[in-house]
């Protein structure tokens, strides 16, 4: 059970506008005025919270269309830096003071972690999370060396449960030891620093995320979210 409900309208006041694993995603329409968008998840409101009027039988002026979401598949983000919380996904369980969980993919959007059982390879629990692209400009030399190098590195004894440690050697320090290793970010400063890295790769999106997630919070407690424009 999801700790989200729509409590304060009946289930048959919203209409299913898309089922499936998009169901989380927010969407933005206008019925009635251009001022003010309103914002929901997969089932929008069947009567309009501005005009009370019945959405199924007036036009909107902006039919209903998917915010771009920060929060992505690790699949559709080769060659990437991603996060997720360590426990549960970014919308329903993460809090300022959660743990976070870092992996790199490869040239199919494979992740790559490592954690206190050692490394894993393909996990599926990378469906919601924050992507950071390290090479924007591909060419296939690269791809087939970032993934040899990818699972030559993430076999190395390093790497083994024994190895880990919470504070010392952790999910961050796979990541900022692959940089080392591969050679191939050394134009980018942020490879060089856990600070600099953060600073320049992680916060940028964090924001993005944390703003979004709260507005996600509000529409599934609500079922709506209406946001005037200013
Ligand atoms: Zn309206």
């Amino acid at each position: 059970m999801s700790r989200f409900s729509h409590s304060h309208l009946p289930r048959e006041t919203f209409l299913d506008f898309e089922s499936g694993e998009d169901k989380e995603a927010i969407r933005c329409f206008q019925h009635c005025d251009k001022k003010t968008n309103i914002l929901c998840l997969s089932q929008i409101p069947r009567i309009c919270p501005l005009c009370r009027q019945d959405v199924t039988k007036t036009e909107s002026l902006i039919p209903p269309f998917r915010l771009p979401s920060p929060l992505t598949k690790a699949k559709q983000n080769p060659f990437s830096v991603v996060v997720k919380p360590t426990i549960g996904n970014f919308l329903k369980d993460y809090q300022n003071s959660s743990n976070l969980h870092i992996g790199l993919t490869n040239s199919k959007g494979i992740v790559y972690d490592f954690d206190e059982h050692g490394i894993h390879v393909g996990s599926s629990s990378w469906n919601l999370c924050v992507t950071a692209t390290l090479i924007q400009n591909i060419t296939q030399q690269t791809l087939n060396v970032w993934d040899n190098l990818l699972n030559q590195f993430s076999q190395q004894v390093d790497w083994s449960p024994q190895r880990y440690d919470e504070e010392q050697h952790n999910c961050f320090t796979f990541v900022m030891e692959f940089f080392k290793f591969s050679q191939l970010l050394e134009a980018i400063p942020a490879a060089t620093s856990k600070k600099e890295f953060i600073k320049e790769f992680l916060l940028p999106y964090t924001q993005k995320t944390k703003m979004y997630i709260a507005m996600y919070r509000q529409i599934a407690v609500k079922g709506y979210l209406c946001q005037p424009i200013h």
